[in-house]
């Protein structure tokens, strides 16, 4: 695994990798290390794989759906239909290989103060507007499973820029345990969390 994220690090150009199980699992300990629980809601796209939603479900928190747009990803237009002060993060699926819009996703979340997970386990290597998407959202995952495009047959990753989120996410994977990933190339310190 560690060297997976090594690698995964270099090519994506992102800090922080985490290898787990699989996307699914890479969904609920992304929503875990924000802190999402009982009485949140999250934003996800009506055009998506099951585990996008349902993983939303295992973390006790809401999926509220908005629709796609003529690329069938996420309209960055329907978020302000289902917003509410309950709404605490939206996940992106980029669907088939398509990227989604990034620009319009993220400069609705800094609005609102929310945060953004970009669900890539269909879209593995594909870049928007240059920046490989899982990098741009707050918090991202990826699929190894034998139907995506980067198969390991199984298997999942969990990626950030954000050394806090880094840290929980770890933390929520390994029982509380917090393995210092990267110490060598990134230097932070553990925060409490
Ligand atoms: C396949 C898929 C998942 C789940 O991936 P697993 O590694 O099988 O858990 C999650 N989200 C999307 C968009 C998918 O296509």
């Amino acid at each position: 695994a560690a060297e997976l994220e090594r690698m995964m690090s270099q090519d994506l150009q992102v800090p922080y990798v985490l290898g787990v199980t699989s996307c699914t699992a890479a969904l609920v300990v992304a929503l875990k290390a924000l802190g999402i629980g009982y009485g949140d809601k999250v934003i996800v796209p009506a055009v998506t794989f099951i585990a996008t939603a349902g993983a939303v479900i295992s973390a006790n928190a809401v999926p509220v759906f908005v629709d796609a747009d003529e690329s069938l990803n996420m309209d960055p237009n329907d978020l302000e239909r289902v917003m509410d002060e309950d709404v605490k993060a939206i996940i992106t699926v980029p669907i088939l290989g398509a990227a989604c819009d990034m620009d319009g996703i993220m400069s609705f979340a800094k609005k609102h103060g929310i945060a953004v997970i970009e669900d890539v386990a269909q879209s593995s290597g594909v870049k928007y507007k240059g920046k490989a998407q899982g990098t741009i959202g707050d918090i991202n995952v990826f699929s190894f499973q034998m139907n995506k495009i980067l198969t390991s047959g199984e298997g999942g990753a969990v990626t950030t820029s954000d050394p806090r989120l880094f840290e929980r996410a770890v933390r929520y994977h390994d029982q509380g345990l917090y393995r210092p990933h990267f110490r060598d190339t990134y230097d932070f310190e553990p925060q409490d969390i």
